[in-house]
């Protein structure tokens, strides 16, 4: 700061980059010891934790890991490619980073006719990492059923045949899997691994990257951004030392997922939306007629049961607000409430800007009362657990765009 305001004062800089009395310069500086340039949005996140623009997260382009990465993948030299496919507990089917899950499955499908002694060196292969499972409701899960239920769930958003070679299952936050996925790492690259990790912004890359970090023992270097705000690492990054002198760990730019509901938020949206705590269920017990509003964002009618009732359970941030009413009144709801007492979207105005409301229809059927059957996932959002002994017809309403998917359930 000191050596650019004493530039500008001296008017060393060239006339046309000066700013106008009061503007604020384009480009901030760290300390003159350091002797690094920082953007004035990295300056912005560091110092007051938030970029300028409210809206600067959404409005980033997309980082194309497949064209990007994917030609230096199978390394002619040998070295082990090996991708870390990030995956957010609270959010699995809408983080799953589906293109670059089938780049890994279809080498995979390339090679596997020529295998004769196993796979081949420079094969890229892939470790399936579950982040924030602290957000899970960890107490009445086992372990064993998260992992078979996150494989398949990876098999299937990668629609073809991923091999993985391994899951792992991890909070940053509290430590949990850091020292077994690090292991894991270093025994699959051995000493001259390529490490890329990838995954959709948010989804916890950063903290993760650093968590690592720190378990191999780098000390003493400058610590990747983590930010309440998605989508804060811009470039591939080599993080160094964490795989020994020649084992290389890159960090990309994290994924727009257009289908997820936050892509399409404001930062003030999304503190609302994004979950921050184990999760914890809210559950309804609904008839035909009803429906069940997740602030103004989601709608899920009863549209038909073969049975008296049904128990919806609603696993989505807390702060937003639920309503649970006659399917009648759906159209009122959305002219007079959504944006006001069910926010997001904050503000009336802002529902028109989140795209059309589109209604998607589920058959599902169950054979018990005490257990899920099926999970309906909102992507970004969060997912409607339905438990019931019988046949339902739902309609799920969301905006345009974003993926809506049945699955078996979670929890
Ligand atoms: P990136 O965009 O993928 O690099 O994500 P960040 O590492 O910046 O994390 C995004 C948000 O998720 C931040 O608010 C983090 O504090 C939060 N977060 C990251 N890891 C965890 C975790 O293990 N548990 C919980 N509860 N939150 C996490």
């Amino acid at each position: 700061d000191t050596q650019i305001s004493a530039s500008l004062k001296a008017g060393h800089l060239r006339e046309g980059l000066e700013p106008s009395p009061g503007a604020e310069p384009a480009v901030a500086a760290e300390t003159v010891e350091d002797k690094v340039l920082v953007c004035a949005r990295c300056h912005s996140l560091r110092h007051y934790g938030h970029v300028k623009h409210p809206d600067a997260e959404r409005l980033l382009p997309d980082f194309d890991f497949v064209a990007a990465v994917g030609p230096r993948l199978a390394s002619p030299s040998g070295a082990r490619s090996l991708v870390l496919l990030l995956v957010d507990a609270a959010d699995f089917d809408g983080s799953f980073p589906r293109a670059v899950a089938r780049l890994v499955a279809a080498a995979g499908e390339a090679h596997h006719k020529d295998w004769k002694h196993g796979a081949p060196a420079n094969l890229p292969r892939a470790l399936l990492v579950v982040t924030k499972l602290d957000l899970l409701p960890t107490p009445s899960l086992s372990p064993d059923d998260v992992h078979a239920w996150a494989h398949a769930r990876a098999r299937a958003g990668a629609g073809a045949d991923l091999r993985l070679a391994g899951v792992h299952l991890v909070s940053a936050a509290r430590g949990w899997g850091v020292r077994d996925l690090l292991d894991h790492v270093r025994e699959l690259t051995g000493a001259r691994g390529n490490v890329w990790a990838v995954g959709a912004r948010n989804v916890g890359k950063s903290t993760l990257l650093n968590a690592i970090a720190r378990c191999s023992g780098v000390a003493g270097r400058p610590t990747l951004t983590e930010a309440p705000v998605p989508g804060t690492t811009l470039d591939v990054i080599k993080v160094d030392g964490v795989l020994g002198a020649q084992g290389k760990l890159f960090d990309t730019p994290g994924l727009l997922h257009g289908h997820q509901l936050t892509s399409r938020l404001t930062s003030e949206e999304m503190k609302l939306v994004q979950v921050r705590k184990e999760m914890r269920p809210r559950t309804y017990r609904i008839k035909t007629g009803q429906s069940i509003h997740i602030g103004g964002l989601v709608r899920l009618d009863v549209e038909d049961l073969t049975v008296g009732s049904i128990y919806v359970t609603v696993w989505a941030s807390p702060l937003v607000p639920l309503h649970m009413g006659k399917t009648e009144n759906a159209e009122t709801m959305i002219k007079e409430h959504f944006g006001l007492q069910l926010q997001p979207p904050i503000g009336q105005e802002r529902v028109k800007e989140l795209g059309k409301w589109v209604r998607k229809q589920f058959k599902v059927s169950g054979s018990s009362w005490d257990t899920n059957s099926k999970d309906i996932a909102i992507a970004g959002l969060g997912w409607f657990g339905i438990g019931l002994k019988g046949e339902a017809v739902l309609g799920l309403w969301t905006y345009d765009g974003v993926d809506v998917l049945s699955r078996i359930s979670l929890v």
